[in-house]
């Protein structure tokens, strides 16, 4: 439960990054593992841009939550295949397509079901050979195969720079992604004119900005760390 000192705390921490981030960045709350009553007080302090890593944990919340109908729910984990379609009924958002195979399977769904979700690239700038996501060196092979698949609305790339690096490692890491992006429009592919960087978390959200993101992915900043067991 969270009580109303809790939901005070919370709102203040919205409000006082608002104020420091420029009006073009989106700030998705992250709210994986954290209850569906964080969402609200979140909702009531203005955000409507939520991200969830697991299907199964979001359906779930969204039951308790269907009075707030205008939610955009954005996938930042890993999808397995299996889950495509839940995913895709579930989320507007889909940040994490870390594989062809991945897209071209939502699209072939998307296709079926009549949406057109905004979809993101997850890239690794920086090798990363145990994390999800495409490697330089198979992204520009797949991009052609990418840019076929137009029941998909390819909307940016999103990267996770890894775990350890220094501040300045990590402010490299966005730019390489930065750079990534304008390379890639200039290739001038139908359908992948990419608009968005999906880059940052609590720890480093400012270079990220500072590098040309434009949508922010806030978990502990906003909340405090996370429970260690589901609390949804
Ligand atoms: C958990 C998570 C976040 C939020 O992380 P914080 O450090 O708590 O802000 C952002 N992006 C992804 C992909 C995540 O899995």
């Amino acid at each position: 439960m969270v009580d109303a000192a809790d939901a005070q705390a919370i709102a203040k921490r919205i409000q006082g990054i608002r104020r420091h981030i420029p009006q073009r960045v989106r700030l998705i709350a992250v709210t994986k593992k954290f209850s569906a009553d964080i969402i609200r007080i979140d909702y009531a302090a203005g955000i409507r841009d939520f991200g969830e890593s697991q299907v199964q944990e979001t359906i779930a919340k969204q039951q308790a939550l269907t009075d707030l109908d205008d939610i955009t729910w954005h996938l930042i984990g890993h999808l397995q295949s299996n889950k495509a379609r839940k995913a895709l009924e579930q989320f507007q958002w889909i940040h994490s397509v870390d594989s062809l195979k991945l897209a071209q399977r939502l699209n072939t769904l998307a296709q079926e079901m009549g949406v057109r979700p905004q979809c993101c690239l997850q890239v690794k700038v920086v090798p990363d050979p145990p994390k999800y996501g495409f490697d330089r060196s198979e992204l520009w092979p797949a991009l052609p195969d990418v840019a076929k698949l137009d029941c998909l609305h390819w909307a940016g790339l999103m990267s996770i720079p890894p775990l350890g690096l220094s501040a300045e490692e990590t402010r490299f890491a966005f730019h390489q992604a930065q750079t990534l992006q304008s390379e890639i429009n200039q290739k001038q592919l139908p359908n992948l004119k990419l608009r968005e960087l999906s880059l940052g978390m609590s720890g480093d959200y400012q270079s990220a900005i500072a590098a040309g993101s434009t949508m922010i992915r806030l978990g502990t900043a906003l909340f405090g760390a996370r429970p260690a067991a589901n609390s949804y």
